[in-house]
């Protein structure tokens, strides 16, 4: 099916509309408020497929039709904005001995040990799922629109890998949400600002890779605007250099003026090929991830340092966590008188590449 026709369905599906496929068209039934927003019929045919359309008399319904193009914009200004629940596990955690052996595996801690000291309890991690639309404007006449986004585990920090979002997307979800407790919402919050950051970075790179090409048409245009004002100038000091001194002052003055026009030229050539780009978030998840906390001592020597893990059953691993010292996503490591990390505990790095 055309994607845009397979949007359309799942849009008329969301706002309470009914869809049912017969054949190469699909019945389609709009509350009436729908109908009239878009100023459709309560109940008509669709299709994809031209001919089906001029045989059945069905509305051609595909990528790029009015229709479409108000019902996307539609929601985007209402955004999809929620929480997500994933299913919980099924199957109970991993005994302890597993637990403390794949945590010593994942994790690694610069001068400590891990012991698990108890027994895991159930819990679900916030992420943040950021979606936005990006317009790239490269020219006055050239705009391209696409679609980032951005997790963040809300806990550490940091960004979940394309394969760990990936497994989060495929992961089943709970059949009823469970409402989101306030430390939760402030942890997701809390990551929305560095989302944004990694989206607007990604979106500077791609506006760089796409502007490529807009500023081989920036330098010709230029050029050509330069080659235009020199002739005219050239032209202008011929005429001058043979005229008589009432003459050659006039001529003088439209070189003079020549020039200026020139500058303004070029500065709006240079604005016109200025690239830009906008975000439009639209889309801004709590996904609840099922996991288990692991309670664990960092052992370093006689010093122990309680501390916790989350394993996640829906990716098979411990989440990353930050430095409990600093808040940083780095390194732990254990020194003789605190938990830290690398970039906290003076020295540290310098002591394991030494080691
Ligand atoms: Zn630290």
């Amino acid at each position: 099916m055309d994607p845009g026709l397979r949007f359309w369905m799942s849009y008329v599906d969301a706002r309470g509309g009914l869809t049912e496929r017969s054949g190469d068209s699909t019945l389609v039934v709009l509350p009436p408020a729908v109908a009239g927003e878009f100023d459709l019929p309560d109940e008509f045919m669709v299709t994809d497929e031209p001919d089906v359309a001029r045989e059945d008399g069905a509305v051609l319904l595909a990528t790029g039709h009015p229709v479409l193009i108000q019902a996307a914009d539609s929601a985007l200004s209402h955004g999809d904005v929620g929480v997500v629940t994933l299913a919980p596990p099924t199957t109970p955690a991993p005994d302890s001995p597993q637990l403390e052996q794949r945590v010593r595996d994942q994790v690694q801690v610069e001068h400590g040990k891990i012991d698990v000291t108890g027994l895991p309890t159930r819990v679900d991690r916030p992420v943040l799922r950021l979606g936005a639309l990006v317009t790239y404007s490269l020219s006055a006449d050239e705009h391209y629109q696409e679609r980032l986004e951005c997790w963040i585990d809300a806990g550490s920090g940091r960004q979940l890998a394309p394969d760990v979002v990936a497994r989060l997307r495929a992961a089943p979800r709970a059949e009823r949400a469970t409402p989101a407790r306030p430390p939760v919402l402030e942890a997701v919050s809390a990551a929305v600002g560095r989302a944004h950051a990694i989206l607007d970075a990604a979106a500077e790179r791609r506006r760089t890779a796409l502007s490529g090409q807009a500023s081989d048409a920036h330098r010709r245009e230029r050029a050509h605007a330069r080659d235009y004002y020199a002739d005219v100038l050239r032209s202008l000091e011929r005429r001058r250099a043979s005229a008589d001194p009432d003459r050659a002052e006039l001529l003088s003055a439209r070189a003079a003026s020549t020039r200026e026009e020139r500058s303004r030229r070029l500065l709006e050539i240079d604005e016109k090929y200025q690239a830009r780009h906008e975000i439009r978030p639209f889309r801004l998840h709590a996904v609840l991830v099922p996991g288990w906390r692991v309670p664990v001592d960092v052992r370093r020597g006689p010093r122990r340092y309680p501390f916790a893990f989350d394993w996640l059953a829906a990716l098979g691993a411990f989440a990353e966590e930050r430095c409990p010292h600093c808040g940083a996503a780095a390194t732990l490591s254990a020194s003789k008188n605190r938990l830290g990390c690398i970039d906290c505990l003076p020295g540290a790095g310098a002591v394991a590449a030494t080691a």
